[in-house]
C-alpha cells in the first residue's frame, strides 16, 4: 500500500481546501452575478471545518469528531450541489441541500451504525457519492442551454469522484476497519485521501475556468446582440450569413435574402413618440422571428432595417414568409397602448437557386434593389428581384435595376400615415444599403 502518512495528508488537504475556498471567494467577489462561486466557496470552508473535526478524533468528544464532523462534510456536499443548480439559474431546494446531512444525523444514531465504524463509512460514502454524482449531472444538464467547454471536464471529475466514493463502500467490505482503530491506521485511507485532495484541486480549477468562460461568453454575446430587439446586430448577422454561405458551398440548397425597412418610421416616432417606435421595432422582430425557421438567420442591420437569410427556401416559400410578416406587423400594430399606430414594412427579396453561386454582399444588394422598388411603388409591399443564374449579372449592368416581380398589391395606407416623404430618393435608399456594401471585402 502507498506509504503516505494519512495525518500529514489530512493537514495538507485542510490547508489546500482553505486556500481554494478563499480563491473561490475572491472569484465570487469579482463576479458577484455568479452566485454559485460564493456557494462553492462556503462549501470549501464547511469541508475544512468538518475535516478539521475529523482529524482531532480522540482529542474532542466523539459527538464532535464523528457525528458533527460527518454532518458538516455532508452539508458541504449539499451546498456544492446547490451551487451547481444555482450556476444554471435553477432553484435550490433547501430540502435537497440538507436531506443528506439530516438523514445522516438520524440514521447514524441507530445502533447498526452507532456500533460499527464500517457501517458509518459505508453510509456517509453513499451520501457523498449521490451528492457528487448529482452535482455532476447538474453541471452536465446545463450544457443544453449554455454549452461551456469546461462543463465536460468538471462533470467527468465529479462523476469519477462520485464513483471513487461508491468504491469506498466496497473497500469497507473488502478491507474492514478494525473496531476501535482510528482512520490513521487504515491503509486505503491514504489513497482515498489523496484522490479527494486531487479532486478538490481539479474541481476548483474547473469551476473557476467555467465561471471565466461564462463571463467571456456573456461579453461576446452582448457585443453581438442588439440590445433593443435581442437579435444579432449587423456585424453578427453578416458574420453568420457569410459563414452559412460558405457551408452552403459544400451542401447546395436554395437561399433567400430578405431586407425589411419599416415605412415612414420617422413619422411613427414623430407622431407617437420614441418609446412607441421602439415597441414597433420589438413587435416587428417578434413577428418576423415567429415566421422564420430555426435554420434561418435574422439580424438588425441598423435603425429600422432588418435582414434575413433563409436556407432551403425557394421563391414561393420566401414570398409567403415575407407576406405573412408584412401582414402580421399591420395587425399587431393596429393598436398599441390605445393608439392606432398602423406600422407597415417594405420587403426586398432576392432568391439564389440551389446550384447558383453568389456572395452575400451581392445577394443582399439584389434584395436592396427590390426593397428600393417596394418603396418606390408605394411601400407596405414585397418585391422580388428577378432570379439570377450567374452571379453579378445585374451588378455588371451598372445602374440598371434588376427585374422585379410585384407580389403584394399596393395596400391603401392607414389614413393617419403621412404621404411619402419627398426626401426619399436614390441617395437615401443607397445610403441605407451602405452597411451591406461595406460587408463586401
Ligand atoms: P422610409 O419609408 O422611406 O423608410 O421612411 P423612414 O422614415 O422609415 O426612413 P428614414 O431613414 O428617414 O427614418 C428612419 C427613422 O428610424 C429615423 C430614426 O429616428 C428611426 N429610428 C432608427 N433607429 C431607431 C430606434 O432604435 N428606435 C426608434 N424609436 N426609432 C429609430
Ligand atoms: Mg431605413
Ligand atoms: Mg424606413
Amino acid at each position: 500500500m502507498l506509504d503516505l502518512d494519512v495525518r500529514t495528508l489530512f493537514i495538507i488537504s485542510i490547508s489546500v481546501t482553505l486556500v481554494l475556498g478563499f480563491l473561490l471567494l475572491f472569484a465570487w467577489y469579482q463576479n458577484r452575478e455568479i452566485r454559485a462561486l460564493g456557494w462553492w466557496s462556503v462549501s470549501h470552508f464547511v469541508t475544512c471545518a468538518g475535516a478539521a473535526l475529523l482529524s482531532v478524533r480522540g482529542y474532542v468528544p466523539d459527538v464532535l469528531s464523528t457525528d458533527i464532523a460527518n454532518m458538516l462534510i455532508l452539508v458541504a456536499c449539499g451546498i456544492g450541489w446547490g451551487g451547481a443548480r444555482l450556476f444554471d439559474d435553477r432553484s435550490v431546494p433547501m430540502s435537497g441541500v440538507l436531506a443528506g446531512p439530516i438523514l445522516w444525523l438520524f440514521v447514524s444514531q441507530l445502533p447498526v451504525l452507532n456500533d460499527s465504524v464500517n457501517a458509518r463509512i459505508m453510509f456517509s460514502s453513499a451520501i457523498i457519492s449521490v451528492y457528487t454524482i448529482g452535482t455532476g449531472c447538474e453541471i452536465w444538464r446545463g450544457r443544453l442551454i449554455e454549452p461551456l467547454m469546461s462543463r465536460w471536464p468538471l462533470s467527468v471529475t465529479l462523476f469519477v469522484h462520485g464513483l471513487v466514493y461508491a468504491l469506498r463502500i466496497w473497500l469497507v467490505f473488502a478491507f474492514p476497519v478494525a473496531s476501535g482503530a482510528t482512520f490513521y491506521a487504515v491503509a486505503w485511507f491514504s489513497i482515498i485521501g489523496l484522490e479527494s485532495l486531487l479532486f478538490l484541486i481539479v474541481a476548483s480549477f474547473m469551476v473557476l475556468a467555467m465561471a471565466k468562460e461564462r463571463s467571456e461568453l456573456v461579453h461576446k454575446t452582448n457585443a453581438m446582440l442588439d440590445p433593443l430587439t435581442n437579435i444579432p446586430n449587423r456585424r453578427a448577422f453578416l458574420d453568420a450569413a457569410m459563414r452559412r454561405m460558405r457551408q452552403r458551398s459544400r451542401n447546395p440548397e436554395p437561399v433567400t435574402a430578405m431586407l425589411f425597412d419599416l415605412d415612414h418610421f420617422k413619422s411613427v416616432n414623430d407622431r407617437f413618440g420614441h418609446s412607441i417606435g421602439d415597441e414597433v421595432l420589438r413587435i416587428f422582430t417578434a413577428k418576423a422571428a415567429a415566421e422564420f425557421r430555426s435554420t434561418d438567420i435574422m439580424g438588425r442591420l441598423g435603425g429600422e432595417e432588418f435582414g434575413a437569410l433563409l436556407f432551403g427556401a425557394g421563391e414561393g416559400t420566401a414570398i409567403g414568409t415575407a407576406e405573412r410578416i408584412r401582414r402580421a406587423l399591420m395587425v399587431a400594430t393596429a393598436e398599441i397602448d390605445g393608439k392606432h399606430v398602423d406600422a407597415t414594412v417594405s420587403v426586398g427579396v432576392a432568391v439564389l437557386a440551389r446550384d447558383a453561386d453568389e456572395d452575400v454582399a451581392s445577394l443582399f444588394e439584389r434584395a436592396d434593389h427590390a426593397l428600393y422598388a417596394a418603396k418606390k411603388r408605394g411601400r407596405n409591399r414585397v418585391e422580388v428581384a428577378g432570379r439570377q443564374s450567374a452571379a453579378g449579372a445585374e451588378r455588371d449592368a451598372g445602374e440598371a435595376r434588376p427585374e422585379l416581380a410585384t407580389v403584394s398589391p399596393i395596400r391603401a395606407a392607414s389614413p393617419t400615415l403621412v404621404p411619402q416623404s419627398p426626401s426619399f430618393d436614390d441617395d437615401i435608399a443607397w445610403a441605407e444599403a451602405e452597411p451591406l456594401r461595406a460587408a463586401r471585402k
